[in-house]
């Protein structure tokens, strides 16, 4: 940014004054020549009419004192004055060159005509201009020509030495110029440079670093942006520390017991058989535990990865829902809760049949495991033209306002020990909202402590890819 900054700077700066200087330089020089050609003209008619009424041509040499004024004329204008007769003759020089000598250059014979020319060699650096000398009668015949040549030089070399102190001056200018451009563009683009600083310790680990650059109304947008995004880095980043964190801990809980469980059977010298057995039966559902914790966290982080890995396909969704019924009606049985299945409608649509039959179950099952005995599980099926919902309602222990948005986050069980109990993993509602959120859908929880639970989950019949 920096350099076409400056560039920009230097084309708006430099160009127009140097063309200034350009145009005005070559006017300059025109309007001062213009200047000393009139001068010139005015000074010549002057001098023919003083030459008419002293009857100059009658007698050229009579009057000394008139022929001193045209050298001094002629002097003057750094040029020479060349009178011509009637016979173009010339008569006086001021350069005494070419005294009697013939001149029928054109502004002469056109002056004899009553035509007054001026000729201009700029290039050679001089001009000329006639002025006739009239017979000093009534009638005015024109007898004789005033040519005068004046030298443009001196003008010139003005003219060069003020262009030479006009250059010195936009020199001067350009390197104020270059000097301000430089030292603007690096203040001007100062603020991205602290931003791009503050980034560059940011990719350098320190997450903490606070980005406020305000100077401008852009950078106080991009470092609100950035430091959002990095609020949330940060979020994620601790999330998944107390992920890991659960992870261990989870998996450690299993662990634990077998090892307790297995010293205590060493330490005991002639453990009877069925202590033994009863040990190895308790040391076996640990492992199962454990087991179950680690397909669970396979089945999530599985989903965490891209929704490519949905596998989707056109299912039945009442077959689906009464095969899960199906499997889990023994469960229920055991705890005496009576399963009840309602479909308001047929119901087909693009799902991904294993994670939703997952995310089903794990509804149902928690229906189960958190319910009295001698409970009831209702579980609806209806649809709309978009969406279907599966609702799964109980009759059960309910789960208390406060903390029902927590129940989808993953290990989070409001009763660790009955959690426990029953085997669970505090994963499998975390796994349910994925699969919904796979599917697009959503899911909502209605709750009242002591009286039952509802989840809903609301799906679009056809999968948007
Ligand atoms: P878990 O493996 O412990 O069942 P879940 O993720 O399935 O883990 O559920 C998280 C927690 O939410 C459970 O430990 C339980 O406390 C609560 N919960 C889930 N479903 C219900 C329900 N139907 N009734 C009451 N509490 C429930």
């Amino acid at each position: 940014m920096r350099v076409p900054l400056f560039c920009m700077f230097l084309i708006m700066g430099i160009l127009p004054m140097a063309l200034q200087g350009l145009v005005m330089g070559r006017s300059f020089r025109r309007t001062q020549i213009d200047g000393r050609v009139i001068e010139v003209q005015n000074q010549s008619l002057i001098t023919s009419d003083r030459l008419t009424r002293a009857e100059y041509m009658a007698a050229p040499g009579r009057d000394a004192l008139l022929n001193k004024e045209l050298d001094t004329i002629a002097d003057i204008f750094n040029g020479r004055i060349v009178i011509v007769d009637q016979n173009f003759r010339i008569i006086k020089d001021t350069f005494k060159l070419s005294d009697g000598r013939i001149n029928v250059s054109e502004p002469v014979l056109r002056c004899f005509k009553g035509e007054n020319s001026i000729l201009r060699e700029d290039e050679k650096q001089y001009f000329a201009v006639t002025a006739p000398i009239y017979d000093n009668t009534e009638d005015r015949r024109i007898i004789g020509v005033l040519l005068t040549i004046a030298s443009t030089e001196n003008i010139l070399s003005n003219v060069d030495s003020v262009e030479e102190t006009s250059r010195f001056y936009v020199v001067v200018a350009s390197m104020v110029l270059v000097l301000t451009g430089v030292l603007l563009s690096v203040l001007l683009v100062k603020p991205f440079d602290n931003l791009q600083l503050s980034l560059d310790r940011m990719a350098e680990g320190s997450l903490e670093e606070k980005i406020s650059e305000n100077t401008y109304r852009e950078t106080h947008k991009i470092s609100d942006a950035i430091q959002k995004t990095m609020a949330k880095l940060q979020t994620m980043d601790r999330s998944r520390e107390e992920f890991v964190a659960n992870v261990s801990h989870e998996l450690k809980t299993p662990i634990t017991s077998i090892r307790v469980l297995a010293d205590s059977l060493m330490s005991m010298e002639d453990a009877p058989v069925e202590l033994y057995r009863e040990f190895m039966s308790d040391i076996s559902d640990e492992i199962d535990r454990e087991s179950k914790i680690v397909d669970d966290l396979l089945a999530l982080v599985k989903m965490d990865k891209s929704v490519a890995e949905l596998n989707v396909s056109q299912v039945d969704i009442n077959a689906l829902v009464q095969q899960i019924l199906k499997r889990l009606q023994p469960i229920a049985e055991k705890r005496s809760v009576e399963l009840i299945y309602e479909s308001i409608r047929d119901v087909t649509a693009d799902v991904d049949e294993t994670k939703l039959s997952l995310a089903i179950s794990n509804l149902v099952e928690n229906a189960i495991k958190y319910n009295v005995d001698g409970g009831w599980v209702r579980v609806t099926l209806d649809a709309d033209h978009k969406y279907f919902y599966v609702k799964v309602a109980d009759s059960g222990i309910g789960i208390p306002e406060e903390l029902q948005e927590n129940v989808f986050e993953r290990f989070y069980r409001v009763d660790k020990a009955r959690s426990r109990e029953t085997g669970g993993t505090g994963l499998g509602l975390a796994i349910t909202k994925n699969v919904v959120l796979m599917h697009y859908g959503a899911i909502r929880l209605m709750s009242k402590e002591g009286e039952g639970s509802t989840f809903t989950m609301r799906i679009p019949l056809t999968y948007i890819y």
